[in-house]
């Protein structure tokens, strides 16, 4: 999905598609999904030029599923953000501009007369992904010694998975009491 700068008319353009999960995927900048599999993207947005800057504004949502980090089940997650992206033509930043974009998102670059729409609009959905997804605040994950799912059954290896290491190990001396 790409837009031309030099098409874009006075008072901007209102873009409003659906896109499918196979769309994202294919616009992912890197190919990385951070473990995000979606089925669906609905974008609504407006792109504007201001002066020789890009402003795109508007609303993102999408449909998928994430693992759980601790139980490894999929469960459903979905994104429904503003977003906000300015974009600096590639000639007008110098070097300690350059590190300030990449430190702030909202801001980036661009090069030619073409923008990848997609491409911003997969960075921000992916933006979205928890560094460590959980299914549920409270799951309780996998048992590490017989490796079923706590959130569904029950095992005896209770006391080893609780809190610290040092929790195990004072079991552990307990048991060697007895
Ligand atoms: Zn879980
Ligand atoms: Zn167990």
């Amino acid at each position: 999905m790409q837009i031309h700068i030099s098409n874009i008319p006075e008072g901007g353009l209102n873009l409003r598609f659906s896109k499918s999960g196979e769309w994202f995927h294919r616009s992912l900048p890197m190919g990385d999904d951070c473990g995000l599999h979606v089925q669906k993207v609905d974008v609504h947005c407006l792109v504007e030029k201001v002066l020789k800057n890009v402003s795109i504004k508007g609303r993102i949502g999408a449909e998928g599923g994430l693992e759980c980090c601790r139980c490894l089940e999929r469960f459903d997650f979905s994104v429904d953000i503003d977003f906000k992206y300015v974009l600096i033509p590639d000639e007008e930043l110098d070097e300690n501009e350059l590190e300030l974009t990449h430190e702030d998102m909202e801001y980036d670059h661009y090069k030619g007369d073409v923008i990848d729409l997609g491409q911003l609009v997969a960075e921000q959905i992916i933006l979205e992904v928890p560094i460590k997804p959980l299914c549920n605040d409270s799951c309780g994950g996998l048992c590490p010694a017989c490796g079923i799912n706590l959130n569904r059954e029950k095992c005896d290896h209770k006391a080893q998975q609780e809190s610290s290491p040092f929790a195990a190990l004072k079991n552990f001396k307990m048991k060697k009491e007895r």
